[in-house]
């Protein structure tokens, strides 16, 4: 079934437009095998999450935009599974922040990382990092922590969707301003985070650009006051809380359909 093909109205479609979208990149040789995997444990959580944005995870986005319009060289970090699931979005976020896109794989080949730089730019992208990656991650070793010195490695705020916790940490140990999204509270990746964002990408990309433009005239007296109200803590116990009970200690949770209506000045 290609993409086109799958029914909108099907209660289940965000999930089978994701697991569509994951078995195309990796048959296009941009999504690994483990990427797979990441996949179905994804779902577990998002499912548990009500497969919607909850209001801490909007209130995260927001916050994650002002980082990022903040940033001196902000840098959105790439990996199969992203690429396949949100190439155009991804682009789009760039521009709307002026971020650099660095392709950056836990399972590299150059092969791998040309495909999915090409990818994105068939997806509207111009210049993107990560194919001649000359500096390191310290702390990581060989293929893992490759990274390029005019990105990642430079980068004072760094956007990481779906990373394994070892990149998280080490990142956050260069004291990196580090947003991380991801479905599951309890991994070490959004533990380590500046900016746990607990929400699918696909919604949070979009939901992050949306908050961005809305965002661009802020004074810089306003950002720092949305990212110095922030709570990380109280974000990931929120989520926790909602897979825990399933939102029945909180049943207004869930952010409006749009989820562009959670600034903090309507808690
Ligand atoms: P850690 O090393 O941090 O404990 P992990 O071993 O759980 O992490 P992996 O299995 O390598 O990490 O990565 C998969 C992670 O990505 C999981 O936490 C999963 O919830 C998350 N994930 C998968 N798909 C999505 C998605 N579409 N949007 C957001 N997060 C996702």
């Amino acid at each position: 079934m290609s993409e086109i093909e799958l029914p909108p109205d099907h209660p289940r479609y965000e999930s089978l437009l994701t697991r569509h979208r994951i078995e195309a990149g990796v048959e296009k040789g941009i999504t690994s095998l483990q990427g797979l995997i990441a996949e179905g444990r994804g779902e577990a959580f998002d499912y548990l999450l009500g497969e919607g944005t909850i209001e801490s995870a909007a209130r995260a986005e927001r916050v994650a935009a002002a980082h990022l319009l903040r940033a001196d060289h902000p840098v959105l970090s790439v990996n199969g599974n992203v690429a396949a699931l949100v190439p155009e979005e991804l682009v789009e976020l760039a521009a709307v922040t002026g971020a650099e896109l660095e392709v950056n794989l836990f399972n590299r080949t150059d092969e791998r990382v040309e495909r999915i730089a090409a990818h994105l730019r068939e997806h509207g992208a111009g210049e993107v990092l990560g194919t001649d990656p000359t500096e390191r991650i310290p702390g990581l070793s060989s293929e893992r922590g490759r990274v390029d010195a005019e990105g990642i490695y430079r980068a004072d705020a760094v956007c990481v969707p779906i990373e394994d916790g070892d990149r998280a940490e080490a990142l956050a140990a260069m004291g990196k301003t580090e947003i991380v999204i991801d479905l599951n509270p309890l991994s070490r990746s959004p533990r380590n985070a500046t900016v746990p964002v607990i929400d699918n990408v696909l919604r949070a990309i979009p939901k992050i650009t949306a908050h961005a433009r809305e965002l661009e005239s802020a004074s810089p007296s306003e950002l720092a006051a949305l990212i110095e109200g922030f709570d990380r803590e109280a974000c990931l116990e929120a989520a926790e809380r909602r897979i825990r009970t399933g939102g029945s200690s909180e049943p207004d949770e869930r952010s409006a359909e749009s989820g562009t209506d959670a600034s903090p000045s309507s808690e």
